[in-house]
């Protein structure tokens, strides 16, 4: 686990390091890096807005892709006992009737499918300890030629600090990128949709991911440990009355009876740590500002359909964190673009890839859900995860290697 610790503390230790980073926001993409940067025997100050006890967030599906950083960062025995193993992926038609099933046997050559909570992800990332200061944010930047001026703020009070490089690891709704790049940078894709997360009991079927694909809703159940990950959604207009009244609708179109639906269902209308999102992702056209980097979904945000956001930034992280790692005071500049140049082309392309994914997965009218059901059908998980492949296949190690 982290260690809270005061702001102070970290600044202290920073000044000491050869390499001077402020990594704001303690998420998938910020942990990851810290402990990278921690490995390689730097002190980077690690800041996170929320507090200590904030919830464990959404469930996550990680692909194998996740398995180079966890080994790398000696966590990988925390990660799957805090973890479970995804073996069986299932679709149901608009009424709920099962459509097709698949074995995810194929995925496995490169490694396993896992849900997990993203409390539980961030608690295995952390395994070996390492500082953090939560409610602690940033609220001034300033780039000089050798040099990031900051003003941090903990809510005791605004600090002034000097770091060669700050990395903007806060999230899909960023502030470090809105303070670095211009407005027209940054783009973003809109489904239209908008839905809930939240939790259900967990029941005898722990390996199976299932999505029931509806006309106009959309639900997904995705075990993790001791419990299932819920998530339902639909067209602004339809859930804009709250999730209650959108959970009937759900309800009153589904015609075969399911005890996990009725259990996600009933969780999510009337859950207490059930969480509202609107599905909307975000691309910055640029990765890198001088002294200042984005990682994660600061950089590319994504949507939840592919299943693939935190992995890519796990992975986006740890080729940062190589990258900062071999870099001086003088280069950092350099580190972050050749990172960019190594990581954005991957990461967009994953990106692309859920915006398919939502297009397919969400459809309002009932002809177009029909006509998906049909297709649904015939599709191989081969062809559905073929750009996967294409990722796993095709790591960045290798090319970090090559790079030099
Ligand atoms: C419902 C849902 C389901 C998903 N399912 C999957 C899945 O199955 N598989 C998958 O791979 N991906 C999934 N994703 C995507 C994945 O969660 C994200 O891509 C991933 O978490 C991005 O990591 P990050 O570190 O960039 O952002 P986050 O994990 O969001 O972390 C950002 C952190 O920065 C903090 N922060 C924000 N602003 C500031 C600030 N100004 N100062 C300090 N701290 C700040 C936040 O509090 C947060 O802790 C899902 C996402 C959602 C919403």
């Amino acid at each position: 686990m982290l260690a809270p610790v005061t702001l102070e503390e970290q600044l202290t230790a920073a000044r000491r390091s050869r390499l001077r980073v402020l990594v704001v926001g303690a998420g998938v993409a910020g942990v990851t890096l810290a402990q990278y940067l921690r490995a390689a025997g730097l002190d980077p100050v690690l800041v996170e807005r929320r507090d200590a006890d904030a919830d464990a967030g959404y469930m996550l599906g990680l692909m194998p892709l996740v398995e180079p950083p966890l080994a790398h960062l000696g966590v990988r025995e925390a990660y799957r006992e805090r973890s479970v193993p995804v073996r069986r992926y299932a679709v149901r038609n608009r009424f709920g009737r099962p459509l097709r099933q698949y074995s995810l046997g194929s995925l496995l050559e490169f490694g396993d499918y896992r849900g997990i909570s993203r409390g539980d992800l961030l608690a295995a990332l952390a395994h070996a300890g390492g500082a953090v200061s939560y409610r602690t944010t940033v609220t001034g930047l300033r780039q000089q030629a050798d040099v990031v001026r900051t003003v941090l703020s903990d809510g005791a009070g605004e600090t002034t600090a000097e770091f060669d490089a700050v990395i903007a690891a806060d999230g899909l709704h960023s502030t470090i990128r809105a303070m670095v790049l211009a407005t027209d940078q940054v783009t973003g894709y809109d489904t239209g949709w908008h839905g809930w997360v939240g939790w259900a009991e967990p029941d005898d079927a722990p390996d199976l991911y299932e999505e029931c694909w509806g006309a106009g809703f959309f639900l997904g159940m995705y075990p993790v440990k001791g419990r299932i990950g819920v998530f339902v959604g639909g067209p602004r207009s339809a859930t804009a009355p709250g999730a209650p009244a959108f959970v009937g609708r759900v309800r009153r179109q589904l015609q075969a009876s399911d005890p996990r639906m009725d259990r996600a269902l009933t969780a999510t209308a009337v859950g207490h740590d059930v969480h509202s999102w609107s599905l909307t992702d975000v691309r910055a056209a640029t990765w890198s500002a001088d002294r200042v980097g984005l990682v994660g979904d600061a950089a590319a945000g994504f949507l939840p359909t592919a299943g693939v956001g935190a992995a890519m930034a796990m992975e986006s992280a740890a080729v940062l964190g190589r990258s900062l790692a071999e870099a001086t005071p003088a280069s950092v500049a350099d580190a972050l673009r050749r990172y960019e140049a190594l990581q954005r082309p991957r990461v967009q392309a994953a990106q692309q890839n859920s915006r398919v994914l939502a297009r397919l997965m969400f459809r309002r009218s009932s002809p177009a859900a029909v006509a998906r059901d049909v297709a649904a059908r015939f599709v191989t998980l081969d062809r559905a995860v073929a750009p996967i492949r294409r990722l796993l296949s095709d790591r960045p190690d290798s090319r970090l290697v090559a790079a030099r």
